[in-house]
């Protein structure tokens, strides 16, 4: 499972009385005009962003009209016969200078301009605004601003309407510390970018460009880090001022009716907590774009919904929920929780065909805000024929004349809340305190049963399946379509080994009651206490469609799938990424976790095969000649699936962390390996990926490399997979000679494993690469009988 992107982390506001209602400020934005009359001629005109410099050389600035008092827009452009503008964006790591070299063919991005469109809430627009009005050397032109407008007002008013949500909040919550600079700049060589300065975003700063590449749009991010004083605030240890507002929601009670038609009508209950100590009347909200609000109220008063889409926003934060806002005309008290009610209604569940169905929107339909854990009380009212599974322990479970009623509570707090549905049939079993419903669907879904499919979009961001899409053809060839239900006593088996086996390893989670549901489409997903799998895991090895027929796909519905999502129970849902730079962590440990399974159940040879396929995978070339493993560092997260190559964020992501946490488990050893997990998972609840090599560090041993930092540098924070190629010579009771790399660039250094055999006794050192053959010498008893690099320990190749 891939984490839900952070919720709206906009700024944090007071605001007593509201001249205009959100909805009036939201049509303003819309219509956001040009005003000819506030048209400039500049002559050097310089500011700065923290990290980002802009330089209005020579043209001409026109302002936009101001809306509730702020400059909220501006347009600059040169002339036609003269001007020059730039600017200059600096990354301040390697990792970052690399990313914005690979999109952009420099490490630095300095770009001249011929224009570029400003929107700010921060008060930047205000302030150049003040600065020409005191400056005799900026001359108004109002002839050069009638042709601006009429060029330029609907690029404006485009723009501004793609972060209408965000600039509605900054405006209604009228403070400007945490406001947005926005530019999107129209460059001489790199064609149309943008760039941005968020304070409230955990990278403050960020450049890219909206891209289109074979039907689909994607948000390059060239480069996003922490901007100057953040990064001077974290390195002195002083704690930055809290720009992230931190709205949170407990006690969530959720009253949802699902219709014969799978339509949706819920009401969510909540307390809400407010951030800070100041009175706020302005509440973030997400939402999945299928559902929508129709009424809600804060304290039982009633409270404006402020609900438009923000295309551009959502795109750049990769959110695929949509941001919405609630306006309470009296200001909220801080001091004591707030108790709210949304009603909302939405169609997230579609059928996939043979009365199976698919849940969307797993983590996104219910109205959300901040990101806290929560205790949840869920109501389903729906057809009896049917059954709901959810996150919770079941309290409640009755038929009403047609309607069957569900009601779940859990137990502990927890991330998020999820349910399925379906014609099922299911086994329970208790098992070591631990509650497990296995739910089955009685058909199999028309894709892969004999009816032609409708389509059900898989979603991208899941675990999926490593490379076939689902087959359209299904099961068509066959006599009589299988029957998922057979499977059902291996599942629950699996499913019981998995809980053993993790929580011997790990130690118990939390949560104690889990749901295994069917999902149709080649993923799972982990939620609390709830777990998504793919339909095709239900089936036996033999039922899977011919294409999926070979071992590595097996393996995969097999053996992986549901010990993955079981894993994520610990990693996911117990332990939690820091950040989207530390996604790859938690789905590396939930692999590695099935791995570890898989190996107990079927041996070495069953995990070395797994983690070849990886390595041939990472090391399959783009349609840019490229291998996928270069796309960039695995810290990168979400940004690997760029236009550059969409597929790599899955095999980097999954395949390769895979191996990073292989490779550390045959550095530190096994049981120290398992100390190291069992660490995390009892003493964090949030983790980065520093906290988590330093936490290693521990367990390393005391050299090569004992804090792990150059392990991290190649592995973790840079990309390559070295051809390693060993030479050696035994003389004068010394085994000495040199490892030499090829295939990545000179500032790589790995430590590699050579297996050295003497008689009966095998030791493995750890020797150093270089592009330069890296020497070495090793003082022996007796000469050796065997001395192997070992390539199912490192992720490498060994050319013949
Ligand atoms: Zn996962």
């Amino acid at each position: 499972m891939r984490v839900l992107p952070t919720v709206i982390l906009l700024a944090a506001i007071p605001r007593c009385i509201l001249a205009a209602s959100a909805a009036e400020v939201g049509d303003q934005v819309e219509h956001i005009s040009l005003d000819a009359a506030e048209c400039y001629r500049i002559l050097d005109l310089n500011f700065a962003k923290e990290d980002l410099k802009i330089y209005l050389a020579s043209g001409y600035l026109i302002f936009a009209k101001p809306i509730a008092g702020a400059h909220l827009g501006a347009i600059f452009v040169t002339s036609e016969v003269a001007g020059d503008a730039d600017l200059l964006l600096m990354p301040p790591s390697r990792s970052e200078r690399s990313s914005l070299a690979k999109f952009t063919g420099s490490p630095t991005l300095e770009e001249h301009f011929k224009a570029g469109a400003f929107i700010f809430t921060d008060g930047t627009g205000d302030q150049l605004f003040e600065q020409l009005q005191s400056n005799p050397a900026a001359k108004k032109s109002p002839d050069m601003g009638g042709l601006i407008v009429e060029r330029w007002t609907s690029v404006l008013a485009n723009l501004v309407t793609s972060f209408e949500t965000r600039l509605v909040y900054d405006i209604l919550s009228d403070r400007r510390d945490n406001g947005l600079f926005y530019m999107a700049v129209s460059g001489v060589k790199l064609d149309n970018f943008d760039v941005l300065y968020d304070p409230t975003a955990s990278d403050q700063i960020l450049a890219g460009k909206l891209t289109y590449r074979d039907n689909r749009s994607y948000f390059d991010t060239w480069t996003s880090f922490q901007a100057r004083s953040f990064r001077s605030a974290a390195a002195s240890g002083s704690a930055a001022p809290p720009r992230v507002t931190h709205y949170a929601l407990d006690n969530i009670r959720i009253e949802a009716t699902i219709a014969p038609d799978l339509a949706i009508q819920a009401v969510t209950r909540a307390t809400l907590t407010l951030p800070e100590r100041q009175p706020r009347s302005v509440v973030p909200f997400s939402l999945s774009p299928n559902m929508r609000i129709t009424s809600a109220s804060i304290d039982g008063r009633p409270v404006e919904v402020f609900d438009r889409a923000s295309l551009r926003a959502n795109l750049i934060s990769n959110q695929d929920d949509r941001q919405l806002l609630l306006i309470s005309d009296l200001p909220l008290d801080p001091s004591m929780p707030h108790e709210i009610e949304i009603q909302h209604e939405g169609a997230v569940i579609s059928n996939a065909g043979n009365d199976v169905y698919y849940v969307g929107s797993r983590g996104t339909w219910y109205p959300r805000t901040g990101v806290d854990l929560a205790r949840y009380d869920l109501t389903f009212r729906y057809p009896k024929t049917l059954t709901v599974a959810a996150t919770g322990k079941p309290v409640e479970d009755r038929t009403d004349g047609d309607w069957r009623i569900t009601r779940l509570k859990t137990d502990t707090p927890v991330r998020f809340a999820g349910f399925n549905l379906g014609e099922f049939q299911s086994v329970l079993v208790e098992r070591n305190g631990y509650t497990i419903n296995l739910y089955a669907n009685r058909r199999l879904e028309s894709a892969l049963a004999r009816k032609p499919a409708p389509t059900v979009a898989v979603p991208e961001d899941q675990f999926p399946h490593p490379r076939h899409s689902i087959p359209a053809d299904g099961l068509a060839a066959r006599a009589t379509p299988p029957d998922p239900a057979p499977r059902i006593e291996n599942l629950t088996k699996n499913v019981i080994d998995t809980l053993d086996f993790m929580t011997e390893e790990f130690g118990p989670t939390p949560i104690r009651n889990l749901a295994i549901t069917p999902i149709p489409g080649g993923f799972g997903q982990g939620f609390p206490g709830l777990v998504y799998l793919s339909t095709l895991a239900y089936l036996d090895p033999g039922q899977l469609p011919p294409q999926l027929r070979e071992r590595a796909e097996e393996t995969f519905f097999s053996d992986l799938l549901e010990a993955h999502e079981v894993a994520h129970q610990w990693w996911g849902n117990l332990v939690v990424p820091a950040s989207y730079h530390d996604d790859w962590l938690i789905e590396s440990l939930a692999n590695y976790s099935a791995l570890l399974l898989l190996e107990r159940k079927k041996g070495s040879k069953a995990l070395d095969t797994v983690l070849d396929d990886y390595r041939a995978h990472l090391l399959s070339k783009t349609a840019g000649g490229q291998s996928l493993e270069s796309a960039g560092p695995i810290v990168w997260g979400y940004r690997l699936e760029s236009s550059l190559a969409p597929d790599a964020w899955r095999t980097v992501t999954y395949e390769k962390g895979t191996w990073i946490i292989h490779m550390l488990r045959r550095r530190l050893g096994d049981e120290k390996f398992l100390s190291l997990l069992r660490d995390v998972s009892s003493h964090y609840h949030t983790i980065s990926t520093e906290q988590f090599r330093e936490l290693a560090h521990k367990y390393a041993p005391a050299t090569p490399d004992p804090d792990l930092k150059i392990f991290f540098d190649n592995w973790v924070y840079g990309t390559g997979i070295p051809a390693v190629k060993l030479s050696y010579t035994w003389h004068a009771m010394k085994l000495s000679g040199t490892v030499a790399q090829r295939e990545v660039d000179d500032t790589f250094t790995a430590f590699v494993p050579v297996e050295v055999q003497t008689g009966s006794k095998t030791d493995v050192y750890w020797l150093a690469t270089g592009t330069d053959p890296a020497p070495f010498s090793i003082s022996l008893k007796s000469p050796p009988t065997k001395v192997t690099l070992l390539a199912a320990n490192c992720l490498m190749t060994i050319p013949k």
